[in-house]
């Protein structure tokens, strides 16, 4: 049965990155390890390792995605939480049949990993996206 094995990120939006960069790599001390820019998801994300997790900050690339329409709404703040899953396809599969409320019903394939979102209804008001690493 396909199972949780750990954070792999807490995601942070954020308006600029090199301004958010000052608290969290210059302030707090993290490391920045590469920024990317993630088309499928209207996105530039910086990831900072902490442990075997992640920290990423994601700033919306186009005014008209959802992540910007958030950013817009409810200011910088947390986005999400990433938990990574041994089998994405049977994860997703499992949450269907109890009735969990998914925004993705089939994982997206990614370079290096297959993601999906669980709807923030479904998890306390948390919006949470799961990854299977695939490289
Ligand atoms: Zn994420």
């Amino acid at each position: 049965m396909a199972k949780v094995k750990k954070i792999n990120h807490v995601a942070i939006v954020v308006e600029n990155i090199d301004h958010a960069l000052t608290f969290w790599k210059e302030q707090l001390g993290l490391e920045l390890d590469h920024i990317e820019e993630v088309p499928s998801q209207a996105s530039k994300v910086a990831f900072l390792p902490v442990g075997e997790g992640e920290v990423e900050l994601v700033q919306p690339t186009d005014p008209e995605s959802g992540m910007a329409k958030y950013l817009e709404k409810r200011g910088e703040g947390m986005h999400h939480i990433c938990l990574e899953v041994d089998d994405i396809e049977e994860m997703l599969a499992i949450l269907n049949e109890k009735g969990v409320r998914l925004i993705n019903q089939e994982p997206i394939d990614l370079p290096g990993r297959r993601m999906a979102f669980i709807h923030p209804k479904a998890a306390n008001g948390v919006l949470v996206e799961l990854y299977e690493i695939t490289a």
